[in-house]
């Protein structure tokens, strides 16, 4: 989206229904031809698929889509989304090798002065048969590790910083867009903002006994949004350095958008608001109750339900 302009809007995808997995790449290419054909040559802030989608309407984008494919949808099928982000750690896949999953924060592979992280994935290449994989969380998997390799790689990944049991679970969920030095775009500090700002939060999840608990935060550098703040159940935005828009409301599995709550308020001022509303959360959550869901019923925030029409209605001031 853009600062002040309401016609751009963040946007939930849509479902079309159901294709068997070898239908996949037939109606990937028929959505990708659709776009290009009917998406917005004009105005290139309604260039993206969401805004073409609102255009011409849902039913008939699928039909577009299923001409071109040659694929008709079925309908859609049950499922259930019970979490989101990576399993950090060891898991087993069903050819029987082991996968580790390596919590980067921000994706950012470097020496630092505590952790060589860099070097030990150098380390881990120079003994791993098998695949590196990026996350779209900017986590890395070192995957496809036979079970005789395992302790091996474990260790390495330990002595090097890439795994660290004191990761709280709200940093492992964290998220930052690259911003400043790197992007041209960017109004205020996103990578480089986010490890100070997760040290407080955590610092309030434990003043408040959830430091067990996380909460979804990202942090984008400005509305283009690629940290994703309007999936989180924390969002910020930014507008001017230590400036940012607050949005709350989103949930943990990420299917609802996040209303902006404060807009333009400086970091001192978010961390103000959270530890009030972290602490309300703490005593009066129902069980399992994330902190996104707990502030849209106990109406806190106003949910989005339509981004298209209702996400610049205001929210009244609490
Ligand atoms: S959200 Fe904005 S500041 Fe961040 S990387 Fe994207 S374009 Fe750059």
């Amino acid at each position: 989206m853009t600062h002040g302009d309401k016609n751009t809007f963040p946007r939930l995808a849509s479902e079309f229904g159901y294709i068997p997995i070898e239908k996949t790449l037939a109606i990937a290419e028929a959505i990708v031809t659709t776009q290009r054909d009917w998406g917005n040559r004009t105005e290139r802030k309604n260039a993206k698929t969401k805004y073409t989608l609102e255009r011409v309407g849902i039913e008939t984008f699928k039909q577009e889509v299923e001409r071109r494919s040659g694929v008709i949808f079925d309908a859609i099928r049950p499922y259930e989304f019970t979490h989101r982000g990576d399993q950090i750690g060891w898991l087993k896949g069903v050819d029987d090798k082991w996968h580790l999953t390596l919590f980067i924060e921000s994706g950012r592979l470097i020496d630092k002065p505590d952790a060589q992280l860099k070097t030990g994935v150098a380390e881990i290449a120079k003994i791993h048969q098998g695949d590196f994989r990026l996350t779209a969380n900017q986590n890395l998997i070192v995957a496809g590790v036979p079970e005789n390799e395992k302790a091996n790689i474990e260790a390495i990944a330990r002595r090097y910083g890439l795994i660290d049991d004191k990761v709280t679970p709200l940093r492992e969920h964290a998220m930052a867009c690259v911003s400043f030095p790197t992007c041209p775009l960017a109004m205020a500090e996103a990578e480089r903002f986010l490890p100070s700002f997760t040290d407080t939060l955590d610092s309030l999840m434990t003043k408040h006994g959830v430091s067990e608990e996380h909460i979804v935060v990202r942090v984008t550098g400005c509305p283009n949004g690629c940290g994703r703040a309007m999936l989180a159940e924390v969002g910020l935005v930014g507008k001017a350095p230590d400036r940012y828009n607050l949005h709350l409301g989103g949930n943990r599995i990420g299917t609802r958008i996040p209303r902006m709550y404060r807009e333009n308020i400086t970091s001192q001022e978010i961390i103000a608001i959270l530890d009030s509303l972290i602490g309300d959360w703490a005593i009066s959550r129902h069980n399992n109750e994330g902190f996104g869901d707990f502030l849209i019923r106990t109406n806190v925030v106003k949910p989005v339900l339509n981004s298209a029409t209702d996400f610049y209605e205001v929210q009244e001031a609490v």
